[in-house]
């Protein structure tokens, strides 16, 4: 059975780890996300940030408009602790997921990723769940016929 959070993030989220081990490898933390360096996140040039959701959200298709401010949060905070913004860096979801909880991937522009996962980029989520919450869940699968 596919696993629904790396072992790693869920002893993060659950306090069950090396304490200097969670103070290395979590970035930035709220009520909602924590941000975590990807295993494979290289260096600061070649990065590669995954925030993962502390809620049991499975996918983008959980995501409704009461989360948009989450999204807009944890965005504006990692482009602003690693200077990031739009032009440099890429921030998405891709659906389907490799893990059935929530996260977001920040990476160096430009990425090059596997045809099979389909790239949801957080600007346009943000812009179509403030429009319809229910964008994803009408949409997605028909995208993809
Ligand atoms: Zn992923």
């Amino acid at each position: 059975m596919k696993k629904i959070i790396p072992d790693d993030v869920a002893s993060y989220i659950n306090m069950t780890c090396d304490m200097d081990e969670r103070r290395e490898k979590v970035v930035y933390e709220d009520d909602f996300f924590i941000c975590v360096k990807d295993a494979k996140h290289i260096d600061e040039v070649d990065y590669h940030y995954a925030a993962w959701c502390k809620k049991d959200l499975g996918s983008l298709l959980d995501l409704e408009r009461k989360h948009v401010n989450y999204l807009k949060n944890i965005k504006s905070a990692i482009y602003q602790k690693f200077n990031l913004t739009d032009e440099n860096t890429e921030n998405f979801i891709h659906f389907p997921p490799s893990y059935w909880r929530l996260h977001i991937h920040f990476v160096p522009r430009p990425h090059i990723t596997h045809v099979y996962h389909q790239l949801y980029f957080i600007n346009d989520i943000i812009n179509l769940l403030e429009m319809d919450e229910d964008y994803y869940r009408t949409h997605v699968f028909i995208a993809k016929l």
